[in-house]
C-alpha cells in the first residue's frame, strides 16, 4: 500500500519546533495530520532557553509555514550581540547588532512553541500521548502503541520525538552517547532589577567564558530571565559521583566554588546567584553518520535524525527538515516518494554539518577568540 499524501494517515510523534512546523506546513498544502507528545500539555513544562533562528534555515521554515512575520514581532533582534571573556572576565571579544541586522534574531523556546501551536488546526496536537514503539509491516499501516496501551494505525509515522526518540529503533539501532562534556543549567529571573551586576556583565544577548577545561554560557530570554549553562567536561555522572544529589543546590554550588576558584568574582556571580535549583544536562550526541536504508511509512526528523552538540545549528536543522518532508509530501505522487526524495536530500546534509560538529562539546570549552570584525569564534 503506498497512499497518495492526501489519503494518508500522517502521525508526528513530537510536539517540539520540528514536529510542529512539519504539521503546520503540511495543513497549509492541506494534508490532514496529527501530532502526539508525551506533555501533558503545552505548559506543562519549562521549554527551556533561547533560541536563535538563522535566515537560510529556521527562517526559512518560518516563512513556508506562513509565520515569518509574527516571528519577528516576538524575536529579540538585540539579543544578537555576543561577548566573549577571560576567566578573570576580561572583555575578548564583541559581537554588537547592526542596525537591521536579521541573521540571528533569538526567541524563547516557549514563544516559538506557542506560535507554531496557535497556527494549528484545533485538536491536531494530542497531549499526554507518550509513543512506546512502532511496529507493523513495511507494507502498512503501522500501528503506534503508547505507554497508556492505546494504540492507532498510521501509513506514514514521522519520528520528531528528539534526542531520546521511540521511532527511532523502527529504522537504526544507534542510541545517542556522552559527549564527555555536560551542562548544569541556572537561571535568573527580573535580571535587571534582582541581578543588575549580571546584567551589565552579559549585555542585551549571551555572553560566553571559558579556560579550556570548563566554562560558563550566559543567555538573555524575554521578560527579564537570563539562563545561564556552567559546562564542564566531566562524566555524566559527575553530580552523583562527587557524593551530591540533584536538588542539593548547596552543595552543588560549594562543588562549583571549588572547582572554578581561579575565576573572577564578577563571573562567579552566574554561579552562585541565581534563582532556583540547578538542573543538569549532561550533553549527548548521536554517531556520525548516523543514517539507515529507506523503510516505507516510518522516517525521522531534527534531533530524532542527528542529534548533534548544541552549536546552534540543532532548531535550525529540525525545522528545514520539517518543511523539506512537508514540502515533498504537499509535491510527491505517493508518501513513499516524499520521503525518499526528503532522505535523499537529508541524510547527507545531516552528515556532512554532524562531521564538521563531532566532538564540538569540547569547543565550548575552549577560549573565546576574536576574528578581525570582532565577532566570536570558539
Ligand atoms: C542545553 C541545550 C541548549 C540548546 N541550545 C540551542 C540553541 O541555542 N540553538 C539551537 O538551534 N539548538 C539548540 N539546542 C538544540 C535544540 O534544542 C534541538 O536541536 C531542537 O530542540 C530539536 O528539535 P526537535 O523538534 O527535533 O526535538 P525536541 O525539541 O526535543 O522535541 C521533541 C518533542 O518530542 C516529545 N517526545 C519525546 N519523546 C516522546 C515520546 N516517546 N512520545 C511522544 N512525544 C515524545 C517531547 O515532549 C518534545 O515535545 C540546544 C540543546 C540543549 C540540550
Amino acid at each position: 500500500m503506498n497512499p497518495t499524501p492526501a489519503q494518508a494517515r500522517i502521525s508526528v510523534i513530537g510536539a517540539g519546533p520540528g514536529g510542529l512546523t512539519c504539521a503546520r506546513v503540511l495543513q497549509r498544502h492541506g494534508i490532514e495530520v496529527t501530532v502526539h507528545d508525551r506533555d501533558r500539555d503545552a505548559d506543562s513544562r519549562d521549554q527551556g532557553g533561547s533560541l536563535d533562528l538563522h535566515e537560510d534555515d529556521g527562517q526559512l521554515a518560518l516563512r513556508e509555514a506562513g509565520l515569518l512575520e509574527e516571528f519577528f514581532a516576538l524575536a529579540r533582534f538585540e539579543s544578537q550581540e555576543m561577548r566573549g571573556l577571560d576567566p578573570s572576565g576580561r572583555l575578548l571579544a564583541h559581537h554588537l547588532p547592526r542596525e537591521g541586522e536579521t541573521a540571528t534574531p533569538e526567541i524563547d523556546r516557549g514563544q516559538l512553541r506557542g506560535l507554531l501551536l496557535r497556527s494549528l488546526a484545533p485538536g491536531t496536537v494530542r497531549w499526554g500521548r507518550t509513543l512506546a514503539s512502532v511496529d507493523g509491516p513495511a507494507a502498512g499501516p503501522r500501528t503506534l502503541t503508547f505507554t497508556d496501551g492505546t494504540t492507532c494505525e498510521a501509513d506514514l509515522v514521522i519520528g520528531a520525538d528528539g534526542a531520546r526518540s521511540r521511532v527511532r529503533a523502527a529504522l537504526s539501532p544507534a542510541t545517542p552517547r556522552y559527549t564527555g562534556v555536560s551542562f548544569l543549567e541556572a537561571w535568573f529571573d527580573d535580571v535587571e532589577r534582582a541581578h543588575p551586576e549580571i546584567a551589565a556583565l552579559v549585555g542585551l544577548g549571551s555572553a560566553h567564558a571559558a579556560d579550556g577545561e570548563r566554562g560558563l554560557f550566559a543567555q538573555r530570554g524575554s521578560g527579564g530571565h537570563l539562563r545561564v549553562y556552567v559546562m564542564q567536561r566531566v562524566p555524566a555522572d559527575w553530580i552523583t559521583a562527587n557524593g551530591l544529589r540533584p536538588r542539593d543546590t548547596e552543595g552543588i554550588r560549594a562543588h562549583l566554588l571549588d572547582t572554578y576558584a581561579s575565576w573572577s568574582p564578577q563571573l562567579l556571580r552566574l554561579i552562585t546567584d541565581n534563582d532556583g535549583p540547578y538542573v543538569d544536562r549532561p550533553l549527548y550526541a548521536l554517531p556520525v553518520p548516523h543514517t539507515w536504508e529507506h523503510t516505507p511509512g516510518v522516517t525521522l526528523l531534527g534531533d530524532a535524525a542527528h542529534l548533534m552538540p548544541p552549536l546552534g545549528v540543532g532548531v535550525n536543522l529540525a525545522m528545514l527538515d520539517a518543511t523539506e518532508l512537508a514540502l515533498a509530501l504537499a509535491g510527491s505522487a505517493t508518501v513513499d516518494d516524499a520521503v525518499r526524495r526528503y532522505e535523499e536530500t537529508m541524510l547527507p546534509r545531516s552528515a556532512e554539518i554532524a562531521r564538521t560538529l563531532e566532538g564540538g562539546a569540547e569547543g565550548l570549552l575552549a577560549t573565546a577568540d576574536a576574528d578581525a570584525d570582532g565577532s566570536l569564534r570558539h
